[in-house]
């Protein structure tokens, strides 16, 4: 993919890094730390087909626990003496939501047992995470509830057969980070997980006025969704388009400010500092304890065709949301931007990552708290949406001839000839 084939790939005029991935997201026990090794918190969160539970330590210790496995218990032994917890850390949580029912930390001189009762048909994955610039070494466990992969397929499938049923263009949004990933803080303590879902439930809910348009999120609550089961489940529920909403944050105090909208680089980002983003947004499945995982082996002449012509529609797309966000005037536009985000990767729709503003900076994160500006972003990028769809010459509510022509979805997802044709002529232009 040639940078600026409109002339409107711009770099980033100063350094910055976001710190998305890196901001402390858990509300612990106070008081100072223990000279002695600690347990400071234990969380859990629920999602519809998992629950996290996540031991916060002071200092890295050994744990004995099994990699993962089923049955109503497991029982995670950490054989480090003088291990204490921190006040507030409960000796026992109920937790009841059919995937974990409750647990119970006991210490003793020798050390400590954490215990898990778990649900019916659950499955289990537990590892530890390494303490890294402000996270805590940490324990994690998985529940899977019984029967959630089928349950989930199914859902994935009668989403994708409403959209053909109804033949609407079917828009999945997602909210950056969530549940142990907490993304970048702001001042006042403004977390990049909460703004990022309250912009994505405004843009559905524009979305959703508008004939022709079906939108879902990949997350309407707080938990952690690897990055790449997220274009995953678009690709199940055979999504149209894509859109990552995140916040901006830089390492130096207050500053930086603006929107930029990003699409995948293939070759590397549009420089140093888009580079450096791209690796701390990626860094949230390190974060969620997913393993890194290799690029698809899927080579080959249909896939490349694919892969560029999503490409072509991804910047396109990115044109018209940061267009509509720039109108605003209260942020200013950074410019339309590639890097490698692990999240924009399929190959099947366009997708686009869209930095609404920094957090960090003290005006900005005013404005991305309050619920005024994030209905005004939803109706933006709506407004973006449609923009695109218009320009890509998809008709919104079209008639339900059969002899409608190819859309881009449609030709991305079969005939190759159409999408080399757009490639030429320039994005979504058959
Ligand atoms: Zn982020």
């Amino acid at each position: 993919m040639r940078n600026g084939r409109r002339g409107k790939v711009l770099g980033a005029a100063i350094a910055l890094a976001c710190l998305c991935a890196f901001a402390p997201c858990v509300a612990r026990a106070d008081g100072p730390a223990p000279a002695e090794p600690a347990i400071s918190a234990v969380r859990n969160w629920s999602a519809p087909s998992n629950t996290r539970v996540v031991f916060d330590f002071t200092r890295t210790v050994d744990a004995v626990m099994p990699d993962s496995g089923s049955g109503r218990q497991l029982v995670v032994r950490i054989p480090a003496s003088g291990l204490v917890t921190t006040p507030g850390v409960p000796r026992f949580l109920a937790v009841g939501d059919s995937a974990v029912d409750s647990i119970a930390v006991v210490t003793e001189p020798s050390g400590a047992t954490l215990t898990l009762w778990l649900a019916a048909g659950t499955s289990f994955r537990a590892f530890s995470l390494p303490a890294s610039e402000d996270k805590p070494f940490r324990i994690v466990v998985d529940v899977t509830r019984a029967g959630a992969q089928d349950a989930e397929n199914r859902r994935l499938a009668s989403i994708a057969a409403a959209k053909r049923r109804d033949r609407v263009r079917l828009v999945y949004i997602d909210a950056g980070h969530g549940g142990d990933d907490s993304g970048a803080r702001g001042p006042g303590g403004v977390l990049e997980k909460n703004v990022t879902l309250a912009v994505a439930r405004e843009l559905a809910g524009q979305l959703n006025k508008l004939p022709g348009v079906r939108a879902l999120l990949t997350r309407d609550s707080d938990f952690f969704i690897p990055l790449r089961q997220r274009y995953k489940i678009a690709e199940q529920a055979r999504a149209d388009l894509f859109i990552s909403i995140h916040c901006n944050s830089s390492r130096r105090r207050g500053s930086g400010s603006g929107t930029e909208v990003y699409f995948l680089s293939l070759k590397g980002a549009s420089d140093a500092a888009d580079r450096d983003l791209a690796d701390i947004e990626n860094a949230a499945d390190l974060v969620g304890g997913v393993p890194p995982q290799a690029e698809d082996d899927v080579v080959g002449v249909l896939y490349n065709v694919r892969r560029n012509s999503a490409l072509e529609r991804s910047q396109l797309l990115a044109e018209e949301l940061l267009d509509h966000i720039a109108a605003d005037r209260r942020v200013e536009s950074r410019g339309i931007k590639q890097a490698g985000f692990a999240v924009l990767k399929s190959v099947e729709f366009p997708s686009v990552l869209v930095e609404t503003a920094f957090i960090n900076n003290p005006r900005e994160v005013k404005l991305l708290k309050d619920p005024e500006f994030q209905a005004a972003l939803g109706r933006q990028l709506a407004a973006g949406v449609v923009s695109y769809f218009t320009k890509a010459g998809v008709q919104l509510g079209a008639p339900s001839a059969p002899s409608a022509p190819a859309t881009p979805s449609d030709s991305s997802r079969g005939a190759a000839g159409s999408a080399v044709g757009a490639r030429a002529t320039g994005a979504g232009s058959h």
